[in-house]
């Protein structure tokens, strides 16, 4: 029988309630258990002497009991004294039952396993796993090392372990079979074994196994296994968009006037890099299918002015295009633009953002719906709320990373109409990797802007204690009296939305205290959008000298003459999000610094971190070091990618597969079409069922 069609309350002792609870962890069939991979591994087959325990160490011990007693210090808590003879050990439990306290009679062998850590008398281990040795029964010879699986509430550790024993049994007896689904001959290393072998390998390995290799997931088997997850992840986010490019969507062919009018009035060319994602899209906007495509571009890189191209397109062929931004600041800025770009040659734009008035939302929501207004800016909670178009043709989505393949296939449905679907142009400051790009958006095609635009200065980029304030002061009071503007960005305060406006209003007071000549400016999270667009037209105007901001100015205006930024407690802020904030100064032809200032003492991360935003202005290296450091989850959002349940595989360190991956995908597709559909089950499972859903 197929591992995937064998029930698992087809298994020994699952009964209706448990088969209940492995239902939570998405475990419905012997497949399931068998592609339910340890998280990590431990030695346990060497019983450590407790004499020579060491605190923090995980292992093995085994001993008699020589007390066991229910003490009421706080909390109730039963501790078991247990010996060996080089010296004893107390366990300690906190939830305990009154057959576990009685099974644990003087002079009673266990075996234990856990982590000693330092008690009030002797070393400890909280909640250890143990067994009771009956009297003269041999201690278990272990004859492997001990997979450790991540667990739901009421599935234990040994009832994985003893499922997963099932299951192998199974499998080795021929009663189950797992079907080896990648092509034989699209293998890429010869010591990768079979699908079946690699299953035993990573769940009993023997125990001469490399424990480090293990537990870094580099061994072949566990390599075997990542690569084929890596296939299924990519397949599975194929198909998405095999599906979308299935539905038809408006031609997008005008005559191109609009876009020669806009050019016209720019006060700059495209680079070639604009123009060269510009043509990708016109292409893509005049097929009959709906464009899918990313468009990544490092801060500064102009990819407004390529996403208000193609919204003219849309408009010239008679179609509406909407602009959405992840906040109300963003969405204000590119309503500005639009509107101070569009508006003079005849294409009107209406404004959708969270907080205007009921009247007018009222008139917004009808000139969209009328189809007076061609282009509709406004947050995502655009779509949640109904609105309506007169013909939808494009959506765009800025800054991409904050959204999810779950968000963009609703806005691609709620946006369908007379079985047409819009295109959708997505864009990203965050570079990513190709190859990554490749698996992590394997839905989207993706266009790169590689240039910025002429005249920029790189930024100069120094690292400075905070102890180093006055200076710094110094320094700001310095560009100002050049007749240049500063940013000052205070620390972020994670714990609360209060504590980080109380430290702005702080540091704001200090600054306006020490500079009493500057006209200094305060934007924070707290205030009414009405009010931050407010302070952020006079710092735009030169109305302000500085402005004193929490991080909310990542996304915010464009001001060339801000030369100088300060960014209080960098050490604490990931490398993308101080690359974004730096990009917002740098914009002139003045050369322009930014000073990062940190709290000691630095970690060696935050060092090497720091250092790296010193060196380099390229978002594309930032976007690397970022990689290496966070890991590819917490960089592009995990939701976001859809590689969010990835078992096994790490994009960074795995790195290395995804060319093959691509390779035996499109093999997959043109020679075994038959597999792929399995291949997602068997990895995705659920969540494969619930993104098609
Ligand atoms: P981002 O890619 O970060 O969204 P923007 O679209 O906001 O960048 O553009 C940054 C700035 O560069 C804006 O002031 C914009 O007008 C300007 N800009 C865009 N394209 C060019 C160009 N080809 N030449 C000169 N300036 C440009
Ligand atoms: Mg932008």
């Amino acid at each position: 029988m197929r591992a995937e069609d064998f029930p698992i309350t087809g298994f020994t002792g699952v009964g209706p309630q448990l088969a209940a609870r492995l239902e939570k962890l998405g475990l419905r069939t012997a497949q399931d258990i068998l592609f339910h991979l340890p998280r990590h591994y431990e030695d346990r087959s060497r019983v450590v002497p407790m004499g020579s325990l060491v605190p923090g160490v995980s292992c093995s011990v085994e001993g008699e009991v020589e007390l066991a007693e229910v003490a009421f210090r706080g909390r109730r808590t039963l501790l078991v004294r247990v010996s060996d003879g080089s010296g004893s050990l107390t366990l300690r439990f906190f939830h305990f039952s009154k057959a576990q306290h009685e099974a644990f009679q003087r002079g009673t062998r266990i075996r234990a396993f856990g982590e000693a850590r330092r008690g009030p008398q002797t070393l400890e281990m909280v909640h250890p796993e143990y067994r009771i040795l009956r009297n003269d029964e041999p201690a278990p010879a272990a004859e492997h090392l001990t997979p450790v699986y991540s667990t739901t509430e009421g599935v234990q550790q040994g009832r994985l372990r003893a499922l997963t024993t099932q299951a192998l049994k199974l499998l080795a007896a021929g009663r189950i079979q797992v079907a080896e689904l990648l092509p034989p001959q699209a293998i890429p290393d010869a010591r990768f074994p079979t699908l079946a072998d690699a299953l035993r390998y990573v769940h009993r390995p023997p125990l001469d196994a490399d424990l480090l290799q293990l537990s870094e997931g580099r061994h072949p088997a566990q390599r075997r296994l990542v690569l084929e997850e890596l296939l299924a992840h990519h397949l599975s986010l194929q198909q998405r968009r095999l599906e979308a490019r299935r539905e038809a969507a408006p031609v997008l062919a005008g005559d191109g006037r609009l876009g020669k009018a806009f050019l016209a009035r720019l006060p700059f060319a495209l680079t070639r890099a604009q123009q060269r994602v510009h043509e990708e899209i016109r292409a893509d906007l005049a097929r009959p299918e709906p464009m899918m495509r990313l468009v990544q571009g490092d801060v500064g890189s102009g990819k407004t002015v390529v996403a208000a191209l193609a919204a003219l397109q849309a408009v010239e062929a008679g179609c509406q295009a909407v602009v959405m931004a992840p906040t109300e600041l963003l969405a204000e800025q590119h309503f500005r633009n639009f509107l101070d770009w569009l508006e003079p040659i005849g294409v009107r734009v209406a404004w959708l953002a969270g907080k205007l008035t009921a009247k007018q939302r009222r008139e917004q929501l009808e000139e969209a719906a009328s189809g007076r207004a061609k282009v509709i800016v406004g947050t995502h909670a655009l779509f949640q709320e109904g609105v309506e178009f007169q013909r939808l043709g494009l959506i765009i989505i800025d800054e991409q990373h904050r959204f999810g393949v779950h968000q963009r296939l609703a806005l691609r449905q709620k946006g369908a109409r007379d079985g047409q679907a819009p295109h959708q142009l997505i864009m990203t400051a965050t570079p990513i990797p190709r190859t990554l790009a490749m698996t992590a958006y394997a839905d989207l095609d993706t266009s790169i802007i590689d240039e910025l635009p002429p005249g920029r200065t790189p930024v100069q980029t120094v690292v400075i204690s905070e102890s180093r304030r006055a200076e710094v002061v110094a320094r700001v009071a310095a560009a100002i009296d050049h007749g240049r503007q500063v940013y000052w960005v205070c620390p972020l305060i994670e714990e609360s939305e209060l504590m980080q406006f109380e430290a702005a209003e702080q540091t704001f007071a200090a600054l306006s205290a020490a500079l009493p000549d500057c006209r200094v400016g305060l934007v924070h999270g707290r205030m009414k959008p009405a009010e931050k667009e407010q302070v952020m037209m006079l710092f735009k105007n030169g109305k302000l000298d500085l402005l004193v901001a929490t991080t909310v100015i990542e996304v915010g205006v464009d001001v060339p003459n801000a030369s100088l930024m300060v960014i209080e407690n960098a050490e604490r802020m990931g490398l993308a999000q101080l690359h974004q904030l730096r990009g917002r100064v740098g914009r002139g032809s003045v050369a322009s610094s930014c000073v990062l200032m940190y709290k000691p003492p630095l970690s060696a991360t935050a060092k090497r971190r720091l250092a790296v935003m010193r060196e380099t202005n390229d978002g594309f290296v930032i976007a690397q070091e970022d990689l290496k450091i966070r890991g590819p989850g917490e960089v592009l959002g995990t939701r976001q990618t859809g590689l969010a349940q990835l078992h096994i595989a790490d994009l960074m360190r795995d790195a290395d597969l995804l060319p093959h991956v691509q390779k035996i995908a499109q093999r997959v597709l043109r020679d075994f079409p038959e597999s792929v559909t399995p291949l997602i089950q068997r990895w995705l499972g659920d969540s494969a069922r619930y993104a098609n859903a």
